[in-house]
Formats: C-alpha cells, structure tokens, sequence
C-alpha cells in the first residue's frame, strides 16, 4: 500500500554526505576498534548532551548490561527497576546474576513513582535502575536522595531521552550512570549503537575494559568482558546524523503538537504532559485508552489504523514482570498501574518526516472509533 505508514522511520543523513563521511575510513583501513570517527563523536557527544564522560557502545543493551557490571554490585541483590519498558532493561538486570524488584509507575507521566520505592527496599538492594520512559524524565532529585539515604547505586535506562535536559543540564549527567540507545528507531541513530555517561573515571576505565574483553593491557586480561565497541561506520553515521538531530527534534515537536491540537481533551484518551524545566525531545508519542469512557479499546484503535495502512505499537505490552522467560516467577498485579496502562496503551507514528496531513489523517481515524 503506497499511502502506508509504519509507527516509526529512521533519521538519515543524504547519501553524499555519508559517503564523504566515510571516505576516511576506507583510505585507513581502520575499521573498529576505537577509530578516528570513534574518538570524534564521543567527543561531539559529551558536549551535546552536556556529561561529564561518556563511552560508545554496540547497542543501548550492552551499555546497561555492561555498566550493571562495571559497578560490581553484589552476585544476587537485587535492584529496583520498572517492568514499564523495553525487555532489555530487565534483561541487563538478570543476565548480571541480579534480582529484579519491580516498582509501579505513577499514572501521569508513566515513571518510576517515586513515593513506592523506599518500600522496596531490603538489605540485599544494591541499586535502582529507573527508565525515564518515552522521553518523560524520572524525578532525579527524588531518586537520588532515596539512593544516598540507603547507598545505592542509581543505573538510568535513558534509551528514550537523547537530547534532553532538566534544568538545562543533560539528562544523562544523573545517577551514576545513563545509560541511551542509538538504535535505528530511536531519535538520534548510529544504525545500532549505544551510550554509557558518567562522571567516575574509575567506573568509565572499567566499563571500557569490559567492551574489549576485559582486557587490561597487552598480557594482562582481569575481567570477563565482552565485545561492545562501536564500529567506525556506526560512529560516521553518528557524525552525520547529530548535524541535523536538532532539525528533526523540532519536526517531531511539530508532529507531537498537531497530535495534540486534535487529541487533547478528547473523553477517555490520556496523553502525557509536558513536563516542568525539561528540554523535551519528542520521541514518542503514546496515548491511553480507557475504553469505558472512550467506548473503544486500545485494540481495536489498533485495528482500525491497521486497515488504513498506519502502523502503531502496544509499546509496552505485555509488561517485562509477565515474559514467558520468567515463568510466573513475578506477579505484576504488584505493579497495578503499569499492569492497567499496559493494556491500554498505544504509541502512535513519530517522526520527523511524518506530514502533518497524515497526523491528521490518523486522528480521524482515532476520533471515528469514539463511540
Ligand atoms: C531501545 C531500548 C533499549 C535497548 O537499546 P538497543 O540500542 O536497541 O540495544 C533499552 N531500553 C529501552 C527503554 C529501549 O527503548
């Protein structure tokens, strides 16, 4: 179908300017291994998002679960997280040989909720690894005065939050570490890749040890690391891409507002809320659907875009405390809100060449399933 839209389109650059991107790459023959173009964007990139360091990865998933283990948190304790998310934030937590304990999320901005955390906390806690979900920061002064009470570590899944700040520093200068996602559908891309930020150089040593290997020098190998690094042609695309992420942030507020114009206080959706002293970055766009006012289910909205050819997402559901992986071992009706909005939730098309002819177009869509 032609007039088709998928839920989600990556950013790129022109041709021309990747290929001239690249060019240098091909006349050294330095492919990986931290390159040139390697060097270039984290050095872009800790003055973009405004940290103190930052190091490139693979993915967004092997800069959580390789941060989890550079902090050295204790075989078995457990850390509070969010079961709101994407499967890779609980995974980084269990495939370190850590307990995750799931907190719910508050009902406005579909976060960590702050006021359940303290609860949760034993003695075997070691860490709490929140995710400021869909772009919507967690309350990071909150948080981190919950984390220095008890002495935790805090571990942020800022996967969704490229870009962003809170009172104008970057997003990724809280906690111990941010960790972001560069992945293809997220609003700033190196293809795959992902982000670590700190500010101890200790942690960043050990981190960068762990995407090589764990190795230490020439004849010496002292941790059991794995193969994370950024390849050179990630981080060209990297380069590329941060030239004109700002263009593409302001097209999806462009987006993310005519959405609005249409949606916003419409009987029985939910939208979040712009949140106070964010820099926002627009990255998605999901709506609840509480289908005894609104008269339809978040299922069968799904199903009338489908015919039309628009492409949306039950992103997240089913919640992470419920995957078949985990065989029961979780009860998610522990996390009552995140379980209801699960079922309820749809995250609509965004990005920045989505026309607005089209956004509106989908809300007709939305509006004719009210009933
Ligand atoms: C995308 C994403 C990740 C994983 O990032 P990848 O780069 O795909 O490995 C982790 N957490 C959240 C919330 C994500 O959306």
């Amino acid at each position: 179908m032609n007039n088709s839209i998928l839920v989600t389109r990556s950013s790129m650059p022109e041709y021309q300017e990747y290929i001239d991107e690249i060019k240098e790459i091909w006349d050294s023959h330095w492919l990986t291994n931290m390159g040139v173009k390697h060097k270039e964007l984290q050095a872009e990139l800790v003055s973009y998002l405004k940290v103190p360091s930052i190091d490139l990865l693979t993915n967004g998933h092997m800069a959580l679960e390789l941060s989890l283990q550079a902090l050295h948190l204790p075989k078995g304790s457990e850390v509070i997280t969010t079961p709101f998310t994407f499967a890779s934030t609980t995974h980084a937590i269990v495939r370190n040989g850590l307990e995750p304990v799931f907190c719910d999320i508050n009902p406005v901005d579909f976060t960590m909720d702050v006021t359940k955390i303290e609860a949760l906390i034993t003695d075997k806690t070691s860490a709490i690894m929140p995710v400021h979900v869909y772009g919507n920061i967690c309350d990071v002064e909150e948080i981190q005065r919950i984390a220095d009470k008890y002495g935790l570590k805090v571990i942020y899944d800022a996967a969704h939050t490229f870009g962003v700040e809170y009172k104008k520093k970057g997003i990724g200068s809280f906690g111990d570490v941010s960790c972001f996602s560069f992945h293809a559908t997220k609003v700033f891309n190196t293809i795959e890749g992902g982000a670590a930020c700190f500010a101890d150089q200790d942690f960043g040593l050990d981190l960068y040890r762990l995407k090589n290997f764990g190795i230490r020098g020439p004849e010496t190998v002292d941790g059991v690391g794995a193969n994370a690094k950024m390849n050179e042609f990630c981080a060209a695309m990297g380069l590329c891409n941060l030239r004109h992420v700002d263009e593409e942030i302001a097209k999806r507020k462009a987006v993310v507002e005519r959405y609005m114009e249409h949606l916003d206080g419409v009987d029985g959706l939910q939208m979040n809320p712009i949140q106070k002293d964010v820099k926002p970055n627009y990255a998605y766009f999901p709506v609840i659907f509480e289908e005894n006012v609104f008269g339809a289910t978040r299922n069968e909205v799904m199903e009338a875009l489908a015919e039309q050819g628009i492409g949306s997402r039950k992103y997240f559901y089913p919640l992470t405390n419920t995957f078949d992986c985990f065989h029961g071992k979780y009860d998610p009706s522990q996390t009552p809100v995140a379980l209801h909005l699960s079922k309820r939730v749809l995250t609509l098309p965004l990005y920045a060449d989505l026309s607005l002819e089209d956004v509106n177009r989908i809300c007709k869509i939305i509006l004719n399933c009210k009933r």
